[in-house]
């Protein structure tokens, strides 16, 4: 496959199986515990020709080798799990809160230790990672948008002799891309974006480093932490029309945006897509388009809630990526960092029409 075909491109022809007369345009699913002897598979654990092909557009797509995993929350801990006992860790303050959970959890045995940043604040960043084993990035941030400047964090860990793990479920590699700008691994929930269409659990991780691909590998064979076929095989039908979705949902998020800044009700609006956001100057030059995730700040949790209890073509649920639109208040759940602000709403945004999207918000906010 050309890797200097445009991500657009890539999402449409990778992993497809070699044509031929009579060959298959898309991969089948393989459903096999086991293989005939001899080569280089062996046993299911090892790997899956359906797998394989995800992969194979995945890698393309971030510009590495990809390996996928039974969750977004495997793959992340397969990459913690590269870590040497007692390694120090610099974790974003906000971030999706599974990661900051596990991280915790993993501190509190002693396992590793971990401090947490502002990934906006590229100086407390690189003061905060000498010493550190690890940079954990997320950006845009989950739920604040906070948006880092990748490249110069990458370079003062890399200084520190730290290795660089991204995060790139929100943006996407549409929206940008790592490994180009420093980081030694992504890793992605492809329940999210990727797959697009809320109907399956999948994550990733993408390294050009043949030492972390073979280490994570090995790891996977054993630890087992391996996709279904299944899965694998939806996801790579949804990554096909990634390009599209993000477009449109892209398209949609810039249109509510400012509208919902302009609402007497939201107190605040965080989208590194407006002008007067604190990522807006970082994310127009670094990333491609903005995304389709957004956060409100309401007045306070009951305020919120009743927004979020009111919406009627709207879903009220967590997740996030895919081609309905989803909104729910991030405290409620317990997990959630106490300096994300009780009133605040993510929404994630859809591929609807953007009117029908704006009516029912509309409808569902209070007065003000
Ligand atoms: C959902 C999510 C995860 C975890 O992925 P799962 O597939 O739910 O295990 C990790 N990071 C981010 C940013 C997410 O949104």
């Amino acid at each position: 496959m050309r890797p200097d075909l445009s991500p657009s491109t890539l999402a449409v022809v990778a992993g497809r199986p070699a044509p031929g007369p009579d060959e298959p345009l898309s991969p089948p699913v393989v459903l096999t515990s086991t293989y005939h002897a001899g080569g280089p598979r062996g046993y299911g654990r090892y790997g899956n020709p359906t797998w394989e092909a995800l992969e194979e557009a995945l890698g393309l797509l971030e510009g590495g080798r990809a390996l996928s995993y039974a969750s977004g929350m495997a793959a992340v801990s397969a990459v913690l799990g590269t870590l040497p006992v007692a390694a120090s860790v610099v974790a974003p303050r906000h971030a999706y809160s599974q990661t900051l959970v596990q991280l915790d959890a993993l501190a509190g045995k002693g396992v590793l230790s971990v401090r947490r940043v502002d990934v906006a604040d590229t100086p407390a960043v690189a003061a905060a990672v000498r010493g550190a084993a690890l940079l954990w990035l997320e950006s845009p941030t989950n739920p604040m948008l906070e948006v880092a400047d990748i490249p110069a964090c990458a370079q003062a860990a890399h200084e520190a002799g730290a290795v660089v793990v991204v995060d790139n479920t929100f943006a996407t590699p549409l929206g940008q891309r790592p490994l180009d700008l420093g980081a030694d691994v992504v890793v992605h929930s492809v329940t999210k974006y990727l797959s697009g269409h809320s109907d399956l659990l999948l994550g990733a991780a993408v390294t050009r480093s043949d030492e972390l691909y073979e280490g994570l590998l090995a790891a996977r064979s054993g630890g087992g932490a391996v996709p279904g076929p299944v899965e694998a095989w939806l996801a790579l039908r949804g990554l096909r029309t990634l390009h599209l979705r993000v477009e449109r949902a892209t398209h949609n998020a810039g249109v509510l945006a400012p509208r919902l800044a302009a609402h007497p009700a939201i107190q605040r609006v965080r989208y590194p897509g407006l002008p007067t956001d604190p990522g807006h100057e970082r994310a127009a030059a670094a990333m491609h388009g903005f995304g389709a995730m957004i956060a409100v700040e309401l007045a306070d949790a009951a305020a919120a809630d009743a927004f979020t209890g009111s919406v009627r073509l709207w879903v009220h649920a967590t997740s996030l990526g895919g081609v309905e639109s989803l909104l729910e208040r991030r405290r409620r759940w317990p997990a959630e960092p106490p300096s994300v602000p009780e009133g605040l709403v993510r929404l994630s945004v859809g591929v609807e029409d953007v009117e029908d999207l704006w009516a029912d918000l509309v409808i569902a906010l209070p007065d003000g």
